[in-house]
């Protein structure tokens, strides 16, 4: 073996979970199912999916080990990582599955898989024969595929009796897990495993006085960062923010100011580098949080120093090794779900004191640390206990289609076995909405049309959109702002040339309406692929559309399996147009058009694809549409039960008249088609 590989494996047999490697066999062989409980950064991740590897019972015959995750990062990162500990090619004995992206051979045995791709394969093969041994971790996230895979596991594990399962967590709440997975009788609780943690001390340092403007965390944070670089001994930062953005900018601001220090200080400031860590970082970015911190620049300096931005990712999913300091402003990003208005929006929230623990956890692992948390002691008793999972605040209309596809009839639906079980308000919901999308019919059977739009990895309504278009002759089109929608980001808007990107962005506008203008920069991106830097000159991330040319392909792959037809709009009509409509209902909600909308006016029909709230509410990713439009082409498509009727015809044939007759510009929001008819019907 190489050196690599010893070195890796000298640093493997350091991890607590090492240490309890014979225990951990004992347990796996005389146990059909395993509650592991470990700390993060234990080494459960990486290690128990290599002790199954080489323990006899699992590739002896022939079936993999799957390990799910529910961050594609932390799957993608940890087989690359495990691929690396067995110096073995990443995707072939080891790989990873993740939505739109298979890293998998004849050859693979252990699988890193983000917890929805085991769920979709569950779809196709319910008892999942190809494995031997299944491991859940990070349970406790509590994501909405952990949970319907848990509910699923459980049954599996009873009509397979020589399945393997360990149920990987990182905190207390092990308990809960092994009370679920109790099959019964007393005999068949299963034991909870644990794997000690940390031994250092973390000292806990809150703020006196609580933010008087608590949307400025990030400047505060960004103070506290290098009020730490000036005053405290070595040792790396790690700085929890909540997306992208903030993370970006935190980035350059430290840096910034950073620079600045040095050069009034050069003797007495050590370098930093500062890296951002978020999921829909480039793996090789991804990689570099793990680099160590920069060396001094020279005898007598300071050391240097790392800080690492990150989500929530790097609260338990990712561990990186180093970390003294941990600068904690109580917030993340959070899915919301509202079943009255049916809008699904993200939401920067407090975070739950079980997060704030985890996060301040992430130090202390090889030496004494220090959390610095941007709120008072008394705030944090005030903590929720535990964040609240997500099966209870989501659109659950994908969760219904995919249990009905697995067999459950609709009417059992409440009855599944739950870890926790929604709100039947929010199940309701979820089975309204697929009765509109034509995926059950009347008596609440899984349709053809149904069972079709299960198939594709996207949300029902993206799906049912993209099933429907060629009826539409513009499946190409669809096809490609289905793509688009898919992707991360497309647009770049650095700090310091915004009003370059504001420019570049213009000239791919097509007015009215922002799925045109994606189809618009995506055509053009392949029309100059031939041109260096197309995708740096004109401000568009190229690592978005390649990712989105290769969900492109994939879509275009299952559309030819169900035959649907690509057919292009410009096939009779040269031009793309928008809806340009202009006529409005809703009362209740309100919310601005996000800035990057592209249109001339303000609309008062739109339809969107996403709705921010960060303090204001936005509407993002939006299209102007007109009553007319409404009247006549939606209907034929979505089952519209209430739509034909008199009352709804009339108050759009009134407000065709109005717009005509030039009615006020007032906007106000409209949530969904769904929502519009409702409010048309006074449903
Ligand atoms: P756990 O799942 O218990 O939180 P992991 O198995 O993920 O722990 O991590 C154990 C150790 O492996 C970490 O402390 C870190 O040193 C190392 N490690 C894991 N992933 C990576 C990676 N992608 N790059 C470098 N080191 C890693
Ligand atoms: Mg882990």
């Amino acid at each position: 073996h190489t050196a690599r590989y010893k070195e890796l494996l000298a640093s493997r047999k350091e991890l607590p979970i090492y240490a309890r490697m014979d225990d951990f066999f004992t347990v796996f062989h005389e146990n059909q199912i395993v509650i592991l409980a470990g700390e993060a950064g234990s080494g459960k991740t990486t290690q128990i999916p290599q002790f199954v590897a080489y323990s006899d019972l699992a590739h002896s015959r022939g079936k993999m080990i799957a390990c799910t995750q529910p961050r594609r990062i932390a799957a993608t990162s940890s087989a690359q990582r495990v691929a690396e500990e067995m110096d073995v090619e990443l995707g072939h004995q080891v790989g990873y599955s993740i939505r739109f992206e298979n890293k998998t051979t004849q050859g693979t045995f252990l699988k890193y898989m983000t917890d929805g791709m085991l769920l979709r394969e569950a779809m196709n093969d319910p008892n999942l024969r190809k494995y031997s041994t299944i491991i859940l971790d990070e349970v406790h996230e509590r994501t909405l595929a952990t949970d319907m895979l848990m509910g699923l596991l459980k049954s599996v594990a009873k009509r397979r009796a020589e399945l393997k399962i360990i149920v990987m967590s990182a905190t207390i709440s092990a308990h809960k897990f092994q009370k679920y997975f109790s099959l019964g009788s007393d005999t068949e609780v299963p034991p909870v495993f644990k794997v000690p943690g940390r031994t250092h001390p973390v000292e806990i340092v809150y703020t006196q006085d609580l933010m008087k403007e608590p949307e400025h965390y990030v400047d505060a944070a960004i103070r506290t960062v290098v009020a730490i670089h000036r005053a405290e001994h070595p040792g790396d930062i790690l700085l929890f923010l909540t997306g992208e953005e903030e993370i970006e900018m935190a980035c350059s601001k430290i840096r910034h100011k950073v620079k600045c220090l040095i050069d009034l200080y050069p003797s007495s400031v050590g370098p930093i580098v500062c890296t951002p860590l978020y999921s829909s970082l480039e793996p090789i970015q991804q990689q570099r949080a793990f680099d160590p911190a920069p060396p001094a620049r020279g005898p007598n300096h300071p050391p240097g120093r790392k800080v690492v931005v990150a989500t929530n990712i790097a609260e338990t999913s990712l561990t990186i090794d180093g970390i003294v300091y941990v600068v904690d402003p109580g917030f993340s990003k959070q899915k919301m779900y509202n079943p009255r208005t049916r809008g699904e929006s993200l939401l920067v929230q407090p975070i739950s004191k079980a997060s704030a623990q985890q996060r301040a956890g992430r130090t202390g692992r090889t030496q004494p640390g220090k959390c610095f948390r941007l709120y008072t002691e008394e705030y944090f008793m005030s903590l929720e206990e535990q964040t609240c999972p997500e099966i209870l605040r989501s659109n659950l209309s994908g969760m219904v289609l995919q249990l009905v596809k697995l067999g459950i009839q609709v009417k059992d639906l409440a009855r599944f076995d739950y870890v926790d079980t929604p709100t039947p308000e929010t199940l309701m919901r979820g089975i309204e909405s697929l009765t509109f999308l034509k995926a059950l019919d009347e008596d609440e059977n899984l349709t053809p049309l149904g069972s079709m739009i299960g198939e594709f990895p996207l949300d029902p309504q993206l799906a049912s959109l993209l099933v429907a278009s060629p009826q539409f002759k513009c499946s190409e089109e669809i096809l490609t702002i289905t793509s688009m929608l898919s992707v991360p980001r497309i647009w770049v808007r650095p700090v310091d040339q915004k009003k370059e990107a504001d420019q570049a962005k213009a000239l791919f506008t097509v007015r009215g309406s922002d799925h045109l203008t994606l189809l618009n920069v995506y055509n053009q991106y392949v029309q100059n692929k031939s041109v260096e830097d197309w995708p740096e000159t004109n401000f568009v991330s190229g690592r978005a559309l390649v990712e989105a040319e290769k969900v492109r392909a994939q879509l275009q792959q299952l559309m030819g399996r169900f035959e649907l037809e690509l057919i292009s709009i410009t096939d009779k009509n040269k031009s793309y147009q928008s809806g340009g409509g202009y006529v409005t209902v809703k009362e209740n909600h309100f919310a601005k058009l996000h800035p990057s909308y592209g249109g001339p006016e303000l609309p008062e029909w739109v339809l969107f694809n996403e709705f921010i709230i960060t303090g204001r509410s936005f509407l993002r990713t939006v299209s102007a549409v007109s009553p007319e439009w409404l009247l006549e082409i939606a209907p034929s498509y979505f089952n519209l039960r209430t739509f034909p009727d008199g009352k709804t015809r009339r108050a759009l044939e009134n407000l065709i008249e109005q717009k005509t007759a030039g009615s006020s510009n007032n906007f106000r929001s409209l949530y969904t088609m769904e929502d519009a008819v409702a409010n048309l019907t006074g449903a």
